[in-house]
């Protein structure tokens, strides 16, 4: 479902992906590599473990499984993690100009400072480079990738799937307002204070909800 929801909005294409880590196990949850992201259904999904090694499924799994697979690993904290190739994420990737995405309320999600940066462009394929993604993302909600997109982390999949909307959208508005002038980043106190009200779970469910109705308008909901 948050695959088709991720389509609908345009944050995923034929790539990219969102996993959920199976409780108790060091197991992941995760879309398979060929079925497409605008009808993959719930029998379609795989699971591995964290060296990325296929455990179940009938398909093969997405070939960056790994920066799914060493984030868990990293970090016992996460509970979901997406792969995207967002737009105007990767385009801010591209520049030598770091990117705060607390300048907007979208943004203040992610907290003060600027987005951290994997320089490799290099496609995710090893353990080594999962783990060096992992390592680049800290204690951060998400890291952006260069010139390829980024990868999100939180606490439940609602949370990443607002998280990857409240991403693109900071970036978004950070590139148009960078066009215009210097951007006038959150202080710290401005900062806190936006994102108090932005991380709680009735905006990440208004998120999650409006996404669902949003997908089903389209169709796209049919065998879920
Ligand atoms: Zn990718």
């Amino acid at each position: 479902m948050s695959s088709r929801m991720l389509f609908n909005a345009g944050l995923v294409d034929y790539s990219g992906h969102i996993s959920v880590r199976i409780p108790g196990l060091d197991h992941l949850l995760i879309l398979p590599h060929p079925v497409s992201r605008a009808t993959v259904a719930p029998g379609d999904m795989v699971v591995t473990d964290f060296e990325g090694k296929l455990i179940e499924g009938k398909y093969r799994a997405p070939s960056e499984v790994f920066m799914h697979a060493r984030a868990y690993k990293a970090r016992s904290d996460i509970q979901s993690v997406a792969h995207l190739h967002n737009h105007m994420v990767a385009v801010l990737s591209m520049v030598d100009k770091p990117f705060y995405p607390a300048s907007s309320n979208p943004g203040a999600f992610f907290g003060p400072g600027p987005l951290p940066l994997y320089m490799d462009p290099a496609l995710i394929h090893t353990i080594e480079q999962g783990d060096a993604v992992a390592k680049t993302l800290g204690n951060g909600e998400a890291v952006m990738l260069r010139g390829h997109g980024s990868m999100v982390v939180g606490q439940a999949i609602e949370w990443v799937f607002a998280a990857c909307v409240d991403l693109e959208e900071a970036a978004s508005r950070f590139y148009k307002a960078s066009l215009l002038g210097s951007v006038r980043v959150y202080n710290d106190d401005e900062t806190q204070r936006v994102m108090k009200g932005r991380r709680n779970n009735s905006v990440v469910q208004k998120v999650w909800d409006h996404n669902v109705a949003k997908t089903k308008l389209m169709g796209l909901m049919e065998g879920i």
